[in-house]
This record gives structure tokens, sequence and C-alpha cells, in this order.
């Protein structure tokens, strides 16, 4: 490490060491200890596209059902799953109970490519929990670390193809007495400084070592790739009453929101068109929603029926009837939990209701 790499990391240091966020997967500032692979792994995994606030309810209920590794690995699918739910992109909760059956049998990797090996752990991910959990010097770059380093550097490679470079630069500069601290470091700076609208430039730890250092020009960096454009998809959701119960389905087990409870519906496709309902009956239009995922935008149409039997199959579909009064502890994803919302909030009211 250079002298003026070294600068650098030292002021990011001793600013950390006196505005740390107290996270609860985290050890203070210059701990002697290191925090627990476990609730470090856990906490990256779901801070995969989800903020911190959000985050740390769902960390303190998952660590009190399950504090150790091997009580998340023998908890049922279903329990976890359920738990997941409202923190969205699903595949994360469905490689975390593969990749917690992995640890609990070999234990845990102590280094980046074996981290690398279990489901759900990319290249950040592995070298974040590597640097924080085991001290080893590795360069953990996310969209945070990428907009720090990018300004820093005055970088003005396009993302993705600058990632390489960022990772390049930042390897000297993870000291080899606290790189759990620096890792953790540089996304305080870049969650509570270095943010993405009006950086905080004047009063920035790293100013005197940044090639931006200017308000406005750093608004510009990182230089992103052009946006794509997010294809829509449609579909139509089935809500079915019977008796003050509701129908519900889960999911098949691979794919977008694999294993989780639904309700029944069309399948999801690029046809504006509503799909044939699924038996004759008494069907009322009672409402839409939308809902984004990663990769498309999705526009469902809410059709309701009430029967006078309570099938147990619908359209191929086994059927599990759910009082409506437990719709809300049902474990629903999202854009599920958007229908259910809407349905309960306009019951009886037979206007035609929209939810974003
Ligand atoms: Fe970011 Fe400004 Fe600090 Fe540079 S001086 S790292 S642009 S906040």
């Amino acid at each position: 490490m250079c002298q003026k790499q070294g600068m650098f990391s030292t002021a990011l240091l001793g600013w950390y060491d006196a505005n740390a966020r107290t996270l609860p997967w985290r050890l203070p500032p210059n701990s002697v200890t290191r925090p627990d692979p476990y609730r470090v792994w856990l906490s990256e995994i779901m801070l995969q596209q989800t903020g911190v606030a959000t985050v740390t309810r769902y960390f303190q209920e998952f660590t009190r059902r399950w504090p150790t590794v091997e009580a998340l690995a023998a908890a049922p699918d279903e329990a976890i799953m359920a738990a997941w739910a409202g923190l969205g992109y699903y595949t994360r909760a469905r490689n975390l109970i593969t990749a917690a059956r992995m640890i609990a049998a070999r234990g845990f990797p102590a280094d980046e490519s074996g981290w690398r090996a279990l489901p759900g752990v990319g290249p950040y991910t592995a070298a974040a929990i590597t640097a924080i959990a085991f001290g080893e010097r590795c360069a953990a770059v996310d969209t945070n670390v990428e907009r720090v380093a990018s300004r820093v550097l005055n970088l003005r490679t396009p993302l993705p193809a600058a990632r390489a470079e960022i990772r390049a630069a930042l390897l000297p500069l993870v000291p080899a007495n606290r790189p759990g601290d620096f890792t953790q470091a540089l996304m305080d700076l870049g969650s509570a400084v270095c943010t993405p609208r009006r950086p905080g430039c004047s009063a920035c730890p790293v100013r005197d070592y940044c090639a931006t250092a200017d308000p406005v020009a750093a608004e510009a960096l990182p230089v992103k790739p052009p946006p794509k454009t997010r294809p829509a998809r449609y579909g139509c959701v089935w809500w079915i009453e019977s008796g003050g119960d509701v129908a519900l389905i889960r999911r098949p087990p691979r794919g977008l929101l694999g294993g989780m409870p639904g309700f029944p519906g069309s399948h999801w496709t690029e046809d504006p068109a509503h799909a044939p309902l699924p038996f004759a009956s008494d069907w009322r239009r009672t409402g839409e929603i939308s809902h984004i995922f990663t990769h498309f935008s999705l526009r469902l149409v809410i059709f309701a029926a009430e029967l006078a039997n309570q099938f147990p199959v619908v359209a191929g579909e086994a059927i599990d009837w759910t009082p409506r009064g437990a719709l809300e502890s049902a474990g629903l994803p999202t854009v599920y939990a958007k229908v259910a919302q809407l349905m309960l909030a306009s019951a009886d009211q037979p206007c035609f209701e929209t939810l974003c």
C-alpha cells in the first residue's frame, strides 16, 4: 500500500470509528473478536436488494427463531418461506435453505471461493463475508462501493465494465489489520455521505483523497449503461370465496415465487387479453393490481366469485381454503398480499379499484 492509499484507509477508518452504524449483525469498530459468520451471511443475503430498515426486522425475527445455522437447516422449508414473505426476491430464501443445509453438513467456508460455491452467494457477498467474518483482505464491490470508488477515482468507464477496475483499485486499500471494518466503513460512507444524490463532499472524511470531491460532478458518477426497458406481463387472479374462506394455491416449487402461497389465476403472459375464467359462475371484475419484478412489470386483473361448495381443486390446482381473517398471516408474497389488501379493503363495495 502506498502512502496515499494508507492515508485514505486511515481517514476512512477514523471516521468509521466515530460514526459506524449500530446494526444487529455487526460488532462495534475495532472489536477484538469477529462476528458470527451465520449472522453475517444471513444479513448479507437479506441485504441483497432490500434496505437496512426492512432487513433489520426480518433479521431479528429469523435469529430469534433460528439462532444458529444448524437450527435454520433443520427448519421446515414452509416455515422459512413464510418467515421470508414480504422480503421479496424469493429465490434468495430457497438458496438460503439449500446453503444452510450445506453449511450445517460441512461447516462454514473460510475463503471467498468456498463461499462462492454456495447457492445465492455472488462475488460481492463472498468477499464481504470473508472480510467481515474471517478478517481476510477482500475487495467487496456492491452498488454503494461502485459509487464511492467511481467518484474517488473519477472513473469514466461505464458500469458494469468498470467493476474489474474498481476491484483492482480497491484491494490495495484494504488494510491487513481491519478488512472487515474497512468493508463496513465503505458501506456506511456510501449510505451516509457519498449518497447517490447530494453527496456530502464538504464533510466527507476522504475528501482530500477524492478525485471528484464536488457534489454536482459526483452526481454524474458512476457512469451507468443505458437503461433497459422492462417488458410488461398481464394475468388474472381468481378470488374465490366460499363460506367465509378464500381459495389459496401453492405455486410450483421452482421458478418465480416458487413454493409460495398465492391465489389461483391465469398464466402471466405478454398478451393483455384476459384468459378464460376457470368455471362458470357469477364472476365480478373487482379490481387490479400492479407489481414490479426485476425483469418485468405485472398487471393482474382480479375476478371474484362466491361458491356454495368448497371445491378441492380449481383449474388443476389443489385448493387450501383459508379464512379471510387468516390471509394476512398466510405468508403471501407481496404481489398476492396486494390482491388480498385490495379485496379485504373493498369488501362489499362493487366499485372497480386499482392498487399499484
Ligand atoms: Fe463522495 Fe464527495 Fe466524499 Fe468524494 S468527496 S467520496 S464524491 S462524498
